[in-house]
């Protein structure tokens, strides 16, 4: 098996890094750009790091995913990628006429020192920018941060596109964090049965989880308008759901336009999910309607009725912060205990974040920032799990350990419906937890003797 050698004995390692738990940061940015309307991405770099960040996107969504590229060669990796660049936008205008491209660097032109301000201004001044349309640039090296790092910079791209002193809009921006279009979906549903008129963005809802309808459309007619992002300098205030993905776009409308921001934790779970219904609920000035309260009794009534299977039991979880604390949270609040816990994505703030969630329990936490897949794997052999929840590499450590693996975040390669089914909202704990009760009650059944192979539980 591959991870057979993994051994049990932990050494400290501070320049090495064995089977990451994270991605390089143009995934985020183009994932993040995918969700504005019209939009066409574009990778400012060599063609293959382009290959790699729209190979992850379709592998994890199934759908194809279009993005351009400054395709990078012996010239431009010396001299700079500014003519590539201004030449790719003509083209891009030209032939594919998207309203929006979102350019974001890559390790390459980052390196060399590319100025994406300096190269729009100058594509603007030779004319290559149509009237009406827009470009939007982040700066997104992998050599820092990860996938979540630089879907956060290309989000707070899109908020400095908001306008200060605009017409006053009376709705809120939520900007959803990486979640899946399926969770966009959910928060929309649920901010529009509060009722609360909001913008959010991006919205990658109706674009990577759209219908077959036999008609390819390079740009569905879905995402966030890039005329309500301007507006959004205008609305009454945002919420930001995870510190990670979305605080610095809030933070900015903050101090650009005036736009108060709080910062949420992703609604999973009951509790995370109670915080963001009381919120919407302030905001509009009403009681929560009977609809949600509906969906929270029903979430409540499975953790009843199947605690017994969750209490006690160990988890180890492996996926990105703002994913990961909602989730220790939830854990926690059905008498789960996450024993383990690895980001890739660093930041010593998430490690005293998941230290505090677990605090009021009888347990201790391993957690670690910037971490990697090989440290989890040693974690676990020195303190096994019943459970592993992750994206689709830990099933390596799932084999080799023989544990059952609920697969949850990004990238999911090998299974489908994530992008379909939300896990945000009440809605989306009674999935996260019919998930892990199968695969619970799976290895039960797998490993019961004859006597106690029991038709019901
Ligand atoms: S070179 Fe950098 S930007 Fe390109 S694929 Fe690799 S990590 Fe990503």
């Amino acid at each position: 098996m591959l991870l057979k050698h993994t051994p049990e004995m932990i050494s400290e390692r501070s320049a090495l890094m064995i089977n990451p738990a994270k991605t390089c940061q143009p995934i985020g940015a183009m994932y993040a750009a995918l969700g504005i309307k019209g939009c066409l991405p574009h990778s400012h770099g060599s063609q293959g790091c382009c290959a790699y960040h729209r190979s992850t996107l379709t592998r994890h969504y199934k759908e194809p995913v279009a993005a351009a590229t400054s395709s990078f060669t012996e010239g431009a990796s010396v001299f700079g990628g500014q003519a590539n660049l201004i030449q790719a936008i003509d083209n891009i205008f030209t032939v594919y006429e998207p309203d929006v491209i979102a350019v974001h660097t890559t390790c390459l032109s980052e390196t060399i020192g590319d100025d994406l301000p300096q190269i729009f201004d100058k594509a603007i001044k030779e004319n290559k920018v149509p009237a009406g349309k827009t470009l939007i640039g982040a700066s997104t090296p992998s050599y820092a941060g990860s996938h979540v790092t630089g879907f956060a910079n290309m989000v707070k791209a899109m908020a400095a596109l908001a306008q200060p002193g605009g017409e006053k809009t009376g709705k809120v921006n939520i900007i959803p964090g990486w979640v899946e279009p399926a969770d966009m979906e959910e928060v929309k549903r649920i901010a529009s049965l509060v009722g609360v008129p909001i913008t959010l963005f991006p919205d990658t809802s109706g674009v990577l989880n759209g219908p077959l309808t036999g008609v390819y459309s390079m740009f569905p007619e879905a995402g966030a308008s890039i005329d309500d992002i301007k507006a959004s300098g205008g609305a009454i205030g945002t919420l930001a759901l995870g510190e990670w993905c979305s605080a610095e776009a809030a933070r900015l409308l903050d101090s650009r336009c005036k736009v108060p921001c709080s910062v949420l934790d992703l609604p999973i779970g009951l509790q995370a999910t109670d915080r963001f219904v009381d919120t919407l609920r302030i905001i509009a000035g009403q009681s929560v309607p009977d609809e949600i309260v509906r969906e929270r009794g029903r979430l409540v009534d499975l953790i009843s009725d199947m605690h017994q299977y969750f209490y006690g039991r160990k988890v180890a979880l492996v996926g990105d912060p703002d994913q990961l604390i909602a989730m220790t949270e939830f854990l926690v609040t059905i008498d789960m205990v996450p024993v383990h816990v690895v980001t890739g994505t660093p930041g010593k703030k998430f490690e005293k974040r998941i230290t505090d969630l677990v605090a009021g329990t009888d347990h201790t936490v391993n957690v670690r920032a910037a971490g990697d897949m090989f440290l989890l794997h040693q974690w676990i052999k020195n303190e096994p799990v019943d459970l592993i929840i992750g994206n689709s590499y830990c099933k390596y450590i799932a084999r080799d350990e023989d544990l059952p693996l609920v697969r949850w975040g990004f990238p999911i390669l090998d299974r489908q419906g994530h992008q379909h089914f939300p896990t945000v909202g009440y809605i989306g704990g009674l999935r996260l937890l019919e998930k892990i009760l199968d695969a619970l009650l799976d290895r039960q059944d797998r490993d019961a003797s004859e006597a106690s192979f029991e038709l019901v539980l």
